[in-house]
């Protein structure tokens, strides 16, 4: 049995932390190009889904992080009504699909405009070889040293490199080895050879094969935004979640900053949703408590549930891939 099972999947969250969100409002949904960033309820709803059944089962494992998943397990699990608001408690962890939407969303405002500005945009890939699990974190850590040093290097050649970078890892479930990556957009493509060349003297196992440059169109952008990791294994093929891999890759991540502008200030980042304490307000709040079996959150007096979110076939085999 697992520990939230044994919890009887109550929330141990307070009240008064509750926080607003924006779902009943559309002011996010201009980001919504293809489903993965617009902020409804019933997408709320499908993450809420993949969060809830991913996290049953990284909690069981034995991991240093196993009070942060369960946090994780209860991101959003009440949700109140008042008026057009919803609000929620959000656990604000990197691994959560909850989460990590809304920061996508944050970002995309945050950066977006400026990148629109840079006409030459250009993606460009950095790897290193693929290393086993002793060796990731320290390898995080040379690649974060070596990008600086080569910013660095530029800097005193007259050259300010300016862009974004982020960090990304994938587990290959054959080889049992993890290949973190940077992927950075630059706003032009002038030092990129330079660039890939000053890495590749740095990391000399590296493949050049693995680095590569090119125009960043707007799907690169956003692309940039999205979550750290792919929750899967790299291989078309092999769509194995393994979540002994994961829990070491989210290890490993522990205080590595995984998105970092360069050579430029962004716009400010929309506020994280406020804190409210909803003591004093008594005037129609309607709370819904999400519940695993129905895939939905519900209110315990009227019994109605808050979005009719119905999992699809895809959804349904996800419990089945995670290892
Ligand atoms: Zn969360």
């Amino acid at each position: 049995m697992s520990i939230l099972t044994s919890l009887g999947g109550s929330p141990p969250i307070p009240f008064n932390t509750l926080e607003i969100t924006s779902e009943l409002q559309s002011e996010i949904e201009e980001f919504n190009r293809d489903g993965w960033v617009g902020d409804t309820l019933l997408r709320r709803a499908k993450s809420k889904f993949l969060n809830v059944t991913l996290m049953d089962k990284m909690t069981r494992i034995q991991s240093p992080l196993m009070q942060s998943y369960q946090d994780t397990y209860f991101c959003s699990h009440q949700i109140t009504v008042t008026d057009n608001k919803a609000k929620s408690c959000f656990c604000k962890k990197r691994w959560c699909i909850i989460c990590n939407r809304i920061r996508t969303a944050q970002l995309i405002q945050a950066y977006m405009p400026t990148l629109d500005t840079w006409v030459q945009k250009t993606f460009l890939t950095l790897t290193i070889k693929n290393v086993p699990k002793e060796k990731l974190k320290g390898s995080l850590s040379e690649m974060y040293k070596t990008f600086s040093l080569i910013k660095d290097i530029e800097r005193k050649r007259g050259f300010k490199l300016v862009g974004i970078r982020k960090l990304e890892c994938t587990y290959n479930r054959q080889s049992d080895e993890y290949h973190p990556h940077y992927h950075i957009i630059l706003n032009n493509s002038d030092r990129s050879e330079i660039i890939i060349n000053e890495w590749l003297e740095r990391f000399q196992t590296a493949d050049r094969k693995g680095q590569d440059f090119r125009p960043a169109d707007k799907d690169s952008c956003f692309e940039l935004f999205k979550y750290f990791t792919k929750l899967s294994s790299n291989s078309k093929k092999d769509n194995t979640i393994t979540v002994n891999a994961l829990d070491n890759i989210f290890q490993s991540i522990t205080g590595v900053r995984t998105f970092q502008p360069f050579g430029f200030i962004a716009n400010k980042l929309e506020p994280p949703p406020e804190n409210i304490t909803l003591g004093e307000q008594s005037f129609d709040i309607q709370e819904y408590q999400y519940n695993t079996k129905q895939n939905d959150w519900i209110n315990p007096n009227t019994g109605e549930f808050l979005t009719n979110y119905e999992i699809n076939q895809n959804e349904k085999s996800f419990k089945y891939r995670i290892r």
